[in-house]
Order: structure tokens, then C-alpha cells, then sequence
């Protein structure tokens, strides 16, 4: 059977807010089945949870922002990808702040330690969307879409025209498993350039961005000593972002994502569409693992990367 799945024990850490430059503590608490995912503002009275859903997004100018009865959690989308990436299903998310710690402005840190608290199957059948119509939304040049597949797949293009961005690196698939997400896809970091971070700045914003949380960019090169992790860092990340903000449908997808230039604001478009058209998907469970056609990460098998 293919179960759902929490953590097996709570486990926390700290790291920086990136639009407030404060530490920011974050914990991730197991949960009962069929809760799904749940943010928590640890330091506000009463301590308010925001669910993880589409309809709760609100702004989507520099990350996926969740805000319920004017309670904000923001920068959501790469914690949330971690968790869709090992097929969490339930979980808790403790946060002192009003946004989620940035880390390395990738998933890793946050797969690492999903991983250190260890992964369990719980008692109820894991549930799936899976497309059965094809859903399109457009905005301008840029669009995005789910079609009927076995299995899960994502592409992804993008195209800037600046030196660092190569024309051959700006097209990439992925099939989804956990493991294509962790050695794939997790350790790429978001990207952002230099003029925008100054204006954002004059806003009292980005305060805690640095060449430690993105791939830095001024008008001709990548300025960080580093340089990039994979040819293709930047369209990856579009692809782990993508599989974060999906996952505020509230299940895993069975489905072929495609997407040009598309971001935050149109992947929750898509989502919202899909919702709102009861014939577009079915919600399919496998009581034999062997048909499920996405392969989790296996319980009690460490991973190293
Ligand atoms: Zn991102």
C-alpha cells in the first residue's frame, strides 16, 4: 500500500530571514494523518496556523506568501518543495517570524534535516490529484500547464537575455522521484541581481540577502566566488520553486507540468484553475505500491549528497 507519511520525531533549526536579516527559528512537528501541511507562527499569540492551500496565497512578487485572518508566513516555496520532494504528507512548521528562513536559498538544508528527524508511514492510503483534462493558464508571453501523464514530469523553460544565462542551459525536465529531486534538483539555489537587491533594499527589504542564500548576478556575470552549482542552476531552481508552489494543491500531482517563463503568481494561477474544475482531476489512491508510478524515498534508506 502506499501510505502516507510524516516525520518521525520533531527537529529544529535557525537560519536568516531573508527580506528581515533576524534569525528565525524554524521546527517541523509530526502530524496525524490527513492534516497535511500546516505553518505555525511560533512568536505570535495564540500561535495562528496557516495550511498550506492555493486560495491562502497572496502576494507573489519574490516568493509564495501565505496569509489567513491577516496572519502572513512568507517565502514559502523551497521548504514546501522538500517536503513534496520525500512525499510528506502531513506536517507541522514552526516559524518565529513571518518568513520562512532562506538557508542556502535552496531545498537541501531543509531535505537534510526532514531526513535527520527521519521519515514514518502512517495508517491511511496517500492520496494523489491526478490530471484527467489538460489546464492552461497565460499571462502575456509566459504560460504555464498541467496535462493527463503517468507519473509525474516537469519542464521548464525560461529565457533572459543576459551573458551569465547560456542559451543551451535554459531549457530542463525532470522526472519526479525523490531521488531525481534530491540529486537533481535540491541543491539549487535561487538567483537574483544586483539592481534589483539595491531597490529592494531601499524598501528595507532583501536586508538578509547575500551571495550566502543566491546566485548573485550583476549586469554582465555571476559574482559569486563559487560560481554555480549545476551549467543549468537557474532553470533548476524555476523547477524546484515549481514543485513548491504545486504543492499547495494539497496533494502530490499526477501530471506533466510545462512551463515558459513562468513563476510564482502563474504557477498558483494554474493550481487555482485546476481546483475550480471539478472535471480536470481525480483524487486516486494505490493500494499496491507497485502501481503507483512515482517512486518516494525509501523509508530507513539514508541518502547522502
Ligand atoms: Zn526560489
Amino acid at each position: 500500500m502506499m501510505r502516507q507519511r510524516t516525520i518521525s520525531k520533531s527537529i529544529s533549526t535557525k537560519g536568516i530571514g531573508l527580506h528581515s536579516g533576524k534569525t528565525v527559528a524554524l521546527s517541523f512537528q509530526p502530524l496525524p494523518p490527513d492534516h497535511g501541511i500546516i505553518f505555525e507562527r511560533s512568536d505570535l499569540p495564540g500561535t495562528p496556523r496557516i495550511p498550506a492551500q492555493a486560495t491562502l496565497v497572496r502576494d507573489t512578487m519574490m516568493s509564495s506568501n501565505l496569509v489567513k485572518d491577516e496572519v502572513r508566513i512568507g517565502t514559502v516555496e523551497h521548504l514546501l518543495s522538500a517536503v513534496a520532494g520525500l512525499g510528506i504528507d502531513n506536517l507541522l512548521i514552526q516559524v518565529s517570524a513571518a518568513e520562512v528562513p532562506i538557508m542556502d536559498g535552496s531545498a537541501l538544508p531543509f531535505v537534510n534535516l526532514l531526513l535527520e528527524a527521519g521519515l514514518v508511514e502512517q495508517s491511511e492510503l496517500k492520496k494523489f490529484l491526478q490530471i484527467v483534462e489538460p489546464v492552461k493558464v497565460t499571462a502575456e508571453d509566459k504560460w504555464a500547464q498541467l496535462t493527463p501523464f503517468t507519473g509525474f514530469e516537469l519542464n521548464f523553460e525560461i529565457d533572459f537575455s543576459h551573458p551569465a544565462f547560456n542559451k543551451d542551459y535554459q531549457h530542463a525536465t525532470l522526472a519526479f522521484s525523490s531521488e531525481n529531486f534530491i540529486s537533481q534538483l535540491s541543491r539549487a539555489r535561487t538567483f537574483g541581481f544586483l539592481k534589483d537587491i539595491e531597490q529592494l533594499r531601499r524598501h528595507n527589504l532583501a536586508l538578509g540577502g547575500s551571495m550566502d542564500n543566491a546566485i548573485v548576478l550583476d549586469d554582465k556575470k555571476i559574482i559569486n566566488a563559487e560560481g554555480l552549482r549545476f551549467s543549468d542552476e537557474f532553470v533548476r531552481h524555476k523547477i524546484l520553486d515549481a514543485i513548491g508552489d504545486l504543492y499547495l494543491i494539497g496533494y502530490p500531482l499526477l501530471a506533466k507540468f510545462s512551463a515558459y517563463k513562468s513563476g510564482h503568481a502563474l504557477n498558483n494561477q494554474l493550481i487555482k484553475q485546476v481546483l475550480s474544475s471539478p472535471d480536470s482531476f481525480e483524487i486516486v489512491t494505490f493500494d499496491d505500491n507497485v502501481k503507483c508510478p512515482v517512486d518516494y524515498f525509501k523509508i530507513n534508506n539514508k541518502v547522502s549528497i
